[in-house]
C-alpha cells in the first residue's frame, strides 16, 4: 500500500491557531475533517496525529491476516462507497482512506508526528492551548484552537495489554503482543500458542496455521463466533446490473443495518435462540466429534461482548484440519518451554502470542486543565456519550461496539458541525454541557453499562471513565438505530448546553 505522507510546507507549519483542532488521523479524524469541509467551510482546521501516517488502528496493527471484523459497507463512511468484499484487510482499509485524503483534499491538513500531551482551556480567551511533542525531533511546541475534536480512539497505540502471568521471565521462546508485531518474526515450522480467543486470535490463527508446525488457541473462556461467506450477494447483484456505486453502497448499507437490528433485537429478547443459532454454525463447521460445549459456548449473552465474525469459517476450517487446536483452561504458569495449565496439562511452545487485548487510553492520555484546574475525566457526566459536563468546546468521538464504530463517528460529525453552525448563528464562542436543576439529583451509572457490554478493556478502566445519567441528554445510547433519529433532532437549546 502506498502511504503517501505529504511533506508539510513552511506555511502550514507557521500557522499555529485554528478554529478547530482534530486529534487523531484515523477513520474518525478523517471523517471529522470531511464533515467540517462540507458543512463548516469557513472554519480553519488541522489534524494532529502522533504517528507518522494516517489510519490509526489500521496502521498500528500489522499482525498476520489483520482485517476488519465488521463489514466495510457500514464500517466505511456513509458518503464514500465501498467497492470490495465486506470484510477487508488493513491494506484495503488504508487504501480506502488514502483515496479519501486525495478526493477530499484532506491530506494537506494533517500534521504527522504531532503528539498532543496537554490541553489547557482559558475561559477568558475562549481558547484551548495544546502542548505538542514532535515525534521526529523531540521538540515541543504549542498550538491553539477554539474547538477541540478528540478523534484519538479508545486504546493506547504504543502497547497492548498483557496480564502479568507467573513465570513469564522463565520462558525461553519469544513472547509477542499482536499490537507490536515484529516485522521479522519467523514462525514457520514453529509451535505457537495464542492466548485469547477474541477477534484478534480468530484472525491470527487461520492466517498463521499453515506455516506453523502447530498453533493452539488457549482461552480462559469461550467466545461467540458467527460465520458467513465474505461476499455480499446483494452488492454483487447490484454491481452486476451497473447500478451507480453510491446507490449500491446505500442499499447494501441499509440492508445490513436492518439485518443487524433484527439480530440485536433477537439477542436481547430471545438470547437462547441466537445462542443456539451461533452454536449450530460452529457444529456445522466442526462436526459432531468436537467439544462445542467446552470450547465454543460462552457464559455471557450473545452481544454482551462484540460478536466476532469469521469470514468463510476460516478459523473453524483450520481447527477441523488439525493444523490448529483449541484449549480451554487457565494458565498456572509459563515455563521455560511453554505454558503449564491449571489442569496440569503442558503446552510446548516456541512462540507465545498474547492476544489479550488493549489498554484503554482515556482522551488520548492528554492532561486536561480548565481555567487552571486539572480535570479528572472520571468526575464528569457524559452529554450523549461524546461531550462532558463542564468541558467547554470539546467532543470525543466514541463509536459503537456492537455496530460499526464509524456509524457513530458519522452521526457525531454531523452533530458537531450542526453545533458549530448553531454557535456561529448565535454569535457565541463556547458551548459547555452543564447540569440543569432537574439533572442534579439524577441517578448516575457507569459510562458503559456492564450488563449491556463488558469486554475486559472496558471493565478494567471503568473507574477512569465518566459517568452517565438516567435521562437524556446525559445518557450514552449504544444504539445506532435510536441515535440516528435522536442526534439529528437533538435540541441545542434545552438548557443543558450553556453558550458564551
Ligand atoms: C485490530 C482491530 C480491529 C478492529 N476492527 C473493527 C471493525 O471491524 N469494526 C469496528 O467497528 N471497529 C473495529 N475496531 C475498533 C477500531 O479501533 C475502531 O473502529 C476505529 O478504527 C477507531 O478509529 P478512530 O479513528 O476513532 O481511532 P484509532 O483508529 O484508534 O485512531 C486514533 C488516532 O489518534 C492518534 N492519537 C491518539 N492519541 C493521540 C495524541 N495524544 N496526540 C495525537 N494523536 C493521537 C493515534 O495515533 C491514532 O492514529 C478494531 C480495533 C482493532 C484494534
Amino acid at each position: 500500500m502506498n502511504v503517501n505522507v505529504a511533506a508539510q510546507g513552511e506555511a502550514d507549519q507557521a500557522i499555529t491557531h485554528f478554529d478547530v483542532l482534530i486529534v487523531g488521523a484515523g477513520i474518525s479524524g478523517i471523517d471529522a475533517a470531511y464533515h467540517l469541509q462540507q458543512h463548516c467551510p469557513d472554519r480553519t482546521f488541522s489534524l494532529l496525529e502522533n504517528q507518522e501516517s494516517f489510519g490509526g488502528t489500521w496502521l498500528t496493527h500489522t499482525y498476520p491476516g489483520i482485517r476488519s471484523d465488521s463489514d466495510l459497507f457500514t464500517f466505511g463512511y456513509g458518503w464514500k462507497p465501498w467497492h470490495g468484499n465486506p470484510i477487508a484487510s488493513a491494506d484495503k482499509i488504508l487504501n480506502y482512506l488514502d483515496e479519501v485524503l486525495d478526493e477530499q483534499d484532506i491530506r494537506r491538513h494533517i500534521r504527522f508526528n504531532h503528539k498532543v500531551t496537554t490541553a489547557t482551556w482559558s475561559s477568558d480567551d475562549q481558547i484551548w492551548t495544546l502542548e505538542i511533542l514532535r515525534g521526529d525531533s523531540d521538540e515541543t511546541s504549542t498550538m491553539t484552537c477554539n474547538f477541540l475534536w478528540m478523534c484519538q480512539g479508545y486504546y493506547k497505540h504504543q502497547e497492548g495489554y498483557t496480564p502479568d502471568f507467573p513465570g513469564m521471565a522463565d520462558f525461553r521462546g519469544q513472547i509477542v503482543h499482536p499490537q507490536r508485531w515484529p516485522e521479522d518474526l519467523d514462525y514457520s515450522g514453529k509451535r505457537v500458542v495464542v492466548i485469547g480467543s477474541g477477534a484478534t486470535a480468530a484472525t491470527l490463527i487461520p492466517a498463521m496455521a499453515d506455516a506453523c508446525e502447530h498453533i493452539t488457541m488457549l482461552q480462559r473462556s469461550p467466545t461467540y463466533f458467527a460465520t458467513r461467506p465474505n461476499v455480499n450477494e446483494l452488492a454483487e447483484q447490484l454491481r452486476s446490473l451497473d447500478i451507480p456505486d453510491e446507490w449500491t453502497h446505500e442499499i447494501v448499507r441499509r440492508s445490513i443495518l436492518r439485518e443487524q437490528q433484527m439480530i440485536t433485537a433477537a439477542a436481547i429478547h430471545n438470547p437462547e435462540a441466537v445462542k443456539a443459532q451461533l452454536l449450530a454454525m460452529a457444529k456445522e463447521h466442526l462436526g459432531d466429534g468436537f467439544d462445542i460445549d467446552r470450547h465454543f459456548t460462552p457464559t455471557y449473552r450473545p452481544w454482551q461482548q462484540r460478536l466476532a465474525l469469521i469470514p468463510d469459517g476460516d478459523l473453524y476450517k483450520k481447527l477441523k484440519s488439525g493444523k490448529a487446536s483449541v484449549v480451554t483452561d487457565r494458565i498456572d504458569t509459563f515455563t521455560e518451554t511453554g505454558i503449564r495449565l491449571k489442569s496440569g496439562e503442558e503446552l510446548e511452545a516456541d512462540i507465545i502470542v498474547t492476544a489479550t487485548g488493549f489498554n484503554m487510553a482515556i482522551l488520548g492520555d492528554i492532561a486536561f486543565t480548565i481555567d487552571g484546574k486539572p480535570m479528572t475525566f472520571a468526575d464528569r457526566i457524559t452529554w450523549r456519550g461524546f461531550m462532558y459536563s463542564d468541558f467547554p468546546n470539546m467532543a470525543w468521538v466514541f463509536g459503537y461496539f456492537r455496530s460499526s464504530w464509524t456509524l457513530r463517528a458519522d452521526l457525531i460529525s454531523a452533530f458537531v458541525t450542526r453545533l458549530l453552525n448553531h454557535m456561529a448563528a448565535k454569535g457565541v464562542k463556547s458551548v459547555t454541557p452543564v447540569l440543569r436543576d432537574e439533572d442534579r439529583n439524577m441517578k448516575l451509572g457507569p459510562f458503559i453499562d456492564p450488563e449491556n457490554f463488558n469486554p475486559g478493556y472496558v471493565t478494567r478502566s471503568i473507574d477512569r471513565l465518566p459517568k452517565q445519567g438516567d435521562h437524556e441528554p446525559w445518557r450514552f445510547e449504544h444504539d445506532y438505530h435510536a441515535e440516528k433519529d435522536i442526534l439529528p433532532k437533538a435540541d441545542l437549546d434545552d438548557g443543558s448546553l450553556v453558550y458564551r
